[in-house]
């Protein structure tokens, strides 16, 4: 069994965590909105999710992480959402999140963009998540269900991962439109948490749709690569950067102020019907992007797996 870690989050009031929102992106959005809202039907497009919503024990994972990649891969780094699910003390667990695949499943290197319901007694797990790999044929994005081609819920590496009950309930809504400041939205979101709550970690993660412009995503390549990659440079030349058309659905997992268990403080992959998909970093039309979203606070932070030997590079 892997080691983990549980710490609990400070958990404001969801209509505290509205206010401290709306004051904060104000300062890199041009109109913003944030509320209390019951969350809407995920089953529903755009989302199509196999549980209705994203509360019930909320809690975050993160699993593995970027030194399992970097500066050269260890394959054997391989988990089950199953597993983590068991770990996180929630089995049947409704994920969402951003991860790698497991290589030994998929044959090389791709991006995962994990929503799977795990599997709890008598239930066999929903996975209905997407794979966004580099295309062999033209070097484009290739979007794949993995239910398409695979039966497990394994992946590879890391996972920044948000768990709940999957359940309807109450929900923070942020509409954020036309960007008026440097920070993507997820870092903007952060870093308020961050500003306002100093070193009381907070911690959300849910969804959220670019509902107008485009973004720039990455891929990883499927070959890993042979020479080490010792800086961010390195890995930014080695991954695939594209350039996405909306709507994109985003799944957020972010924490405002590491506790010293070695985080990713943010990640965030998405997908699209429309097969595009991949590792969020910014939009690239900040004049008309408009970002929808629905995040649930955390009430635990579970570290699974941490990595020896760490190091800063490639958290982008
Ligand atoms: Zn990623």
């Amino acid at each position: 069994m892997a080691k983990v870690e549980k710490l609990a989050f400070h958990v404001p009031a969801l209509e505290e965590v509205a206010g401290v929102l709306q004051k904060g992106l104000k300062e890199n959005f041009a109109d913003v909105q944030v509320s209390v809202v019951d969350c809407p039907d995920l089953t529903q497009e755009p989302f199509k999710f196999p549980a209705k919503g994203i509360c019930g024990n909320p809690r975050i994972a993160d699993v593995g992480g970027v030194p399992n990649l970097v500066p050269l891969v260890q394959k054997d780094k391989v988990y089950d959402l199953n597993t983590v699910a068991k770990e996180i003390q929630l089995p049947g667990a409704f994920f969402l999140g951003a991860g790698a695949v497991s290589s030994r499943i998929v044959g090389g290197n791709a991006e995962l963009i994990p929503v799977v319901l795990a599997q709890s007694e008598g239930k066999a797990a929903v996975n209905e998540s997407y794979v966004a790999k580099i295309n062999p044929e033209n070097g484009g994005c290739l979007l794949e269900k993995y239910k398409s081609k695979y039966k497990d819920c394994e992946f590879g590496l890391l996972a920044n991962l948000y768990a709940s009950e999957g359940l309807p309930g109450k929900v923070i809504e942020v509409r954020a439109n036309r960007r008026t400041g440097e920070q993507n939205f997820i870092t903007c979101i952060r870093k308020t948490l961050e500003k306002h709550y100093g070193d009381k970690s907070v911690g959300m993660g849910g969804t959220f749709v670019i509902q107008k412009g485009k973004a720039k995503i990455h891929i990883m390549p499927s070959e890993f690569s042979a020479c080490p990659l010792n800086t961010d440079e390195d890995v930014n030349n080695w991954l695939k950067f594209f350039e996405m058309k909306a709507p994109l659905i985003c799944q957020p997992v972010l924490v405002s102020q590491d506790p010293g268990f070695d985080l990713r403080v943010e990640h965030t992959h998405c997908f699209s019907h429309n097969g595009q998909g991949g590792h969020y970093h910014t939009d690239t039309t900040p004049e008309i992007v408009e970002y929808l979203g629905y995040f649930v606070p955390a009430e635990y932070l579970f570290r699974i797996d941490r990595p020896k030997e760490t190091h800063m590079v490639g958290r982008d």
